[in-house]
């Protein structure tokens, strides 16, 4: 087993130039939720070149593809991501907030990095499989809009998974760990009042407002709040305030709320509670709501003979082998962060703060961290199929999610080696999965167990379409 590590890990190392070309590329070119045009490409080009046998569109997602290879045997998924988020753009290595002229997007979540891995991580499986004449099919699945977008749960409802045995997945972070999977369900619903417009002066008793119908549920939301579970979220955006002219009633306004809760039960009674809410800002301001649900994630379920599988490879791995000069830069960002930034990223994996600027060991498996509470769409993947997420180091410890810092270290010599390390872990744990089916069996009968042998069940309403121009909408 320890040579077919060392087999496929070789296969990572030979592919590694190609892959951090294509993360350095998507970088220059980040593109938001279902707008991903370019990177998608970027990435179907690099598995035609591979000889990926590829298809495009999924779940009628122009901005989603996956490419397959090997034959028989069990089908491991490994899922990669690319868009970017808006306001986030910076220079590339500076530790210093220099946004790019142009549309501001940047790459502050590290999916640059993201797609390129487990692109890696899958075309090793692919040479090694082929190299060794195994049976076995690796696929690599072009994810997009994972912010805010939740492609993977529409492709989860469009039976894009429905034969595949196990999922692999990772996120950029500070640290090289397995991800405890603990993450919220939650959706997105856009609350639109309509009211009716009218002079405010002269004839205020005629208009009926909208906005107000609109701060009406957030005071109303803002007492719900002492009286939910403390693992659940509620937040808000106002899309449209009805407009500029205050001597105007507000004959429209719209505000999105985003609601996560533990679980998907937990999620059905909290938006139930939020609608209740709505209703009753409505019925104050005699104006008419109407709601639609953008989007809605499962929580994710872990599984445990993945997840030492996959701790079994880091162990071995250990983390990247940082030189001077990226310790040294990795310092220069975290001057820009505060103390607690950088002890709420070692909390978070259950380590003690060591004054490491990159990270230099690998947590136990039972490590009490305090994990991130937030959602992804792996949720609904790992419903459908056993699902094992990595961490890995690519930034300095304590850099913020979502942050400029994160799009600037995007490219540093530190972001590609943390690049091929988790390639190798995933690329270890699909090969490790093929050798043995025991493993693969062990994780489906947990699976089975967690989810209590009932199907899968899409939280998106009926008829929900991927909302493919989210990213011109607002
Ligand atoms: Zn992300």
């Amino acid at each position: 087993m320890r040579n077919d590590d060392e087999a496929v890990w070789g296969h990572v190392e030979a592919k590694r130039a190609e892959a951090i070309a294509l993360s350095d590329r998507v970088w220059g070119m980040p593109e938001l939720a279902y707008a991903e045009h370019r990177s998608a490409a970027e990435h179907t080009a690099f598995l035609r070149a591979e000889g990926f046998r590829v298809t495009e569109n999924l779940a009628d997602i122009p901005t989603a593809m996956m490419g397959e290879a090997g034959e028989g045997g069990p089908v491991i998924a490994i899922l990669g991501e690319f868009d970017a988020l808006p306001g986030l753009s910076n220079e590339a290595g500076v530790a210093e907030h220099r946004p790019i002229p142009g549309d501001g997007n940047g790459h502050g979540c590290g999916h640059n990095l993201f797609g390129a891995a487990s692109l890696l991580a899958a075309t090793a499986v692919k040479g090694w499989l082929a190299e060794n004449g195994i049976a076995g099919r690796v696929r690599y699945y072009g994810c997009p809009a994972e912010e805010g977008g939740a492609a993977k749960g529409f492709m989860a409802r469009a039976g894009c998974f429905d034969d595949v045995d196990l999922a692999i997945t990772w996120h950029p972070s500070s640290h090289c760990a397995v991800d405890p999977a603990i993450s919220l369900a939650n959706t997105r619903i856009d609350f639109t009042f309509h009211g009716r417009a009218s002079h405010a002066a002269a004839s205020p008793h005629l208009g009926r407002s909208a906005l107000d119908a609109a701060e009406l549920m957030s005071v109303g939301v803002q007492y719900l709040r002492e009286h939910i579970p403390s693992d659940s979220r509620i937040h808000h955006a106002y899309l449209d305030v009805g407009g500029v002219a205050p001597n105007v009633v507000q004959a429209r306004a719209k505000v999105r709320y985003l609601i996560r809760s533990a679980d998907l039960d937990g999620l059905r009674r909290l938006v139930e509670r939020v609608r209740r809410i709505a209703d009753g800002a409505a019925l104050m301001t005699e104006t008419r709501v109407e709601t639609q649900v953008i989007s809605a994630v499962s929580n994710r379920l872990g599984n445990r003979p993945l997840e030492r599988a996959m701790q079994d490879q880091w162990e071995r791995l250990g983390p990247p082998a940082w030189d001077e000069a990226d310790i040294a830069k990795a310092q220069e960002f975290q001057a820009t962060l505060g103390e607690e930034d950088i002890t709420t990223s070692f909390r978070r994996v259950g380590l003690p703060p060591n004054g490491a600027a990159l990270c230099d060991r690998i947590p136990p498996l039972d490590a009490r961290g305090v994990p991130m509470v937030g959602s992804t769409d792996v949720g609904d993947v790992s419903w459908k199929v056993p699902t094992v997420q990595a961490r890995g180091a690519t930034y300095a410890i304590g850099t913020p999610g979502h942050s400029w810092q994160l799009t600037a270290q995007g490219k540093l010599p530190a972001a590609h080696k943390g690049l091929v390390q988790v390639a190798k872990v995933m690329a270890g744990v699909a090969a490790d999965a093929i050798r043995r089916p025991e493993l693969v069996e062990a994780a489906k009968a947990e699976h089975r167990e967690r989810t209590g042998g009932r199907p899968y069940v899409s939280p998106l309403p009926e008829g929900a379409k991927p909302p493919i121009g989210m990213s011109r909408a607002v």
